[in-house]
């Protein structure tokens, strides 16, 4: 039951997904959370491995657009100083922002990723909207009550994907 939660791919840091992974996985496409998935929960800064890494995948090719549920004030500056594509307001889980800005970038919802720091929210979405997911755990230890609550929702999930992980090696 708690499976149909899990993400396709996790990973410790966003910057660890390469364009080769991507590529083998038949993946042409990234829309990737803002807040402590890319940066701190609203911060405007990027940390040179993350921006080295939005680089890379461009210059491979790989599509990419931010797909952020916050506000256009708080995504606009950092896309804008940062050469990415965004859609504010995406309300995740829902799928209709991923859907439209899948098809914008020019991909199938089955070669896309939807990268994120929240199940309830990034992980459901991309799989309400027919993608592939990656998980990243929050980048920053500041979050508001909601995003604390939903922390504290998705621990049983964390908890079980992680056992079956080990029980896996
Ligand atoms: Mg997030």
């Amino acid at each position: 039951m708690l499976k149909l939660f899990y993400p396709t791919y996790y990973f410790s840091h966003a910057w660890e997904i390469t364009p080769e992974f991507l590529r083998a996985q038949g993946i042409r496409a990234v829309l990737s959370d803002l807040d402590d998935t890319l940066t701190c929960h609203d911060s405007q800064e990027l940390a040179p491995e993350y921006a080295a890494w939005l680089a890379r995948l461009q210059a491979e090719g790989i599509a990419l657009c931010i797909l952020s549920n916050n506000a256009e004030a708080r995504i606009r500056p950092f896309c804008e100083r940062n050469g990415l594509q965004y859609t504010p307001k995406a309300k995740k889980p829902l799928r209709a922002a991923a859907l439209a800005t899948a098809e914008r970038l020019g991909a199938k919802p089955e070669e896309t990723l939807l990268l994120g720091d929240q199940i309830f929210t990034d992980i459901l979405c991309g799989k309400n909207a027919g993608m592939r997911t990656a998980a990243v755990p929050p980048i920053g230890r500041k979050a508001t009550k909601f995003i604390a609550f939903k922390r504290w929702v998705e621990k049983p999930v964390w908890r079980a994907y992680f056992r079956q992980r080990k029980e896996e090696v």
